[in-house]
């Protein structure tokens, strides 16, 4: 069997969509799990759509997901050039072997006279071949007077194209329902219609991972394969990702890009892991898997033809296991840029441990350090709570004991706080979790904390926690 070469071939036009990373990812691990190559190709072909510093985000996304090609404009390779306005020439001499053979034609056609072919009822436009009729003699005389031209693919009337996809099967289409594509268009440049043949022929590409959106068009290209006389590569179409049952996730979105996720404190680790189960399926239970245990585990066979739905809620659950498990120094190095927005002094490694067991995102720490910074008016309806049998009347009627009691204690730490307040609630014959949530409270005036009553205590210091508890008995 031939060498097994994957490529991904974005199109610089701005941040790196959640499909396309998911692209990527696929090739890599198939490439790596059979020991192949994997290949980045930038096709830059649609001068209009580019965007500045484009290019720079690919290479920074692919590095920061640990996904390293094999070849690339960055790092060469036998098959360059690997952008694709650098290979003009290639796709001019490829179009003329073409036209040469009967498979495309030069097509002179104004914009107005393509806009008459729309058909009114369904917005589309369907090429009539108008220009398949000219004479040697008519092209060569509009090519001598410099009329700008595309170059169309010739698609047969007639007959059937088949091709043979891992994922969704074979596919039979009628030819009479294929456009003439162009090829070439009048800047000289390829469409994606005829480089991403051209290329993936040059460059050796055994397996074609891309989204489902280019399905329909992949007859045109099977045509193309053939005209040239090419073997096919394996198309593995990947199923789309939505946002919900009846929305694709779309770049318009602005929340699916791999930029927008690492801003929000989500890690490239947790985030690679979500993205490859979107569209496949290990086919056991397990969701968590580091990026060289997918390569182990990816398997062509597991790819769903079946849209997926990003769940953000799941990609949290993911991200909360990858920030559990980082080192504490790494975890403080990124959480801590968030604890400047804590006006209260508190010590850093405290608060990093208390967060770091509970966070899910690193951009959660804000919110769930509100309680911090955010005491002095809060509800005092919060105390009146059924589950923990708690009211504001047992809570005044409590803190004169919890902060006598809390004055006493000497060694500052969650054990000896624990049983000083224990012994209050046996004085009041209280259950733990109701004293624990009227000390909870009377501290933070928040009803969700990252940490318990204890806990709280020890990460705000004896000073200030006397001082809440005493505050709250005021209001109270
Ligand atoms: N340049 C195309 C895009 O960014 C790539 C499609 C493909 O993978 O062939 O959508």
């Amino acid at each position: 069997m031939n060498k097994v070469r994957t490529r991904f071939a974005p199109s610089p036009t701005g941040f790196m969509h959640i499909g396309n990373l998911r692209t990527a990812l696929y090739c890599y691990l198939y490439a790596k799990k059979n020991k192949g190559a994997f290949i980045l190709r930038i096709e830059d072909t649609d001068q209009e759509r580019q965007v500045e510093n484009a290019v720079e985000t690919i290479y920074k996304t692919m590095q920061l997901a640990g996904m390293q090609h094999d070849e690339g404009p960055d790092v060469g390779g036998d098959f360059g050039p690997y952008v694709q306005s650098e290979r003009k020439e290639v796709y001019a001499r490829y179009a003329k072997e073409l036209v040469a053979k009967g498979h495309a034609y030069y097509c002179f056609c104004t914009k107005e006279r393509l806009d008459t072919l729309m058909d009114s009822d369904t917005g589309n436009r369907r090429y009539d071949k108008h220009c398949l009729h000219l004479t040697k003699e008519e092209i060569a005389e509009n090519l001598a007077a410099g009329i700008p031209y595309v170059i169309r693919q010739n698609v047969p009337l007639d007959g059937t194209t088949t091709f043979s996809d891992l994922v969704y099967g074979d596919i039979t289409v009628d030819n009479k329902e294929l456009q003439d594509n162009v090829l070439l268009k009048s800047d000289g440049l390829p469409t994606y219609n005829f480089a991403n043949v051209v290329d993936d022929h040059l460059m050796a590409i055994s397996h074609v991972f891309r989204g489902m959106e280019y399905l329909s068009s992949t007859p045109n290209y099977n045509l193309l394969y053939q005209a040239f006389g090419w073997q096919l590569p394996q198309y593995i179409h990947l199923p789309h990702i939505m946002r919900d049952k009846q929305h694709k996730l779309s770049k318009r979105d602005g929340d699916a890009n791999f930029e927008d996720f690492l801003n929000k404190g989500f890690l490239p680790d947790a985030i690679l892991n979500y993205v490859s189960l979107l569209g496949w399926n290990p086919k056991n239970d397990r969701e968590k898997f580091t990026l060289d245990e997918l390569v182990e585990h990816f398997d062509i066979a597991g790819i769903s033809k079946s849209p997926a739905i990003f769940d953000e809620v799941k990609l949290r659950w993911l991200n909360s296991l990858y920030i559990k498990e980082l080192p504490f120094a790494t975890f403080q190095s990124q959480a801590s840029t968030y604890y400047n927005s804590v006006t209260v002094p508190l010590e850093p490694t405290l608060l990093g441990q208390l967060l770091q067991s509970r966070i899910s995102a690193f951009s959660d720490i804000p919110a769930t350090l509100q309680f911090i910074d955010r005491f002095d008016a809060y509800d005092l309806e919060l105390f009146e709570h059924s589950g923990s049998k708690s009211s504001k009347e047992l809570a005044k009627s409590i803190l004169p004991t919890v902060i006598a009691a809390t004055e006493k204690v000497e060694s500052w730490n969650n054990e000896l706080l624990f049983e000083t307040f224990v012994k209050v609630g046996e004085q009041f014959s209280l259950k733990n979790k109701q004293l624990l949530w009227i000390i909870r409270i009377a501290i933070t005036g928040h009803a969700s904390t990252p940490g318990g009553a204890t806990e709280i205590c020890v990460l705000l210091g004896k000073e200030l926690t006397l001082k809440r508890l005493k505050a709250s008995l005021e209001r109270l």
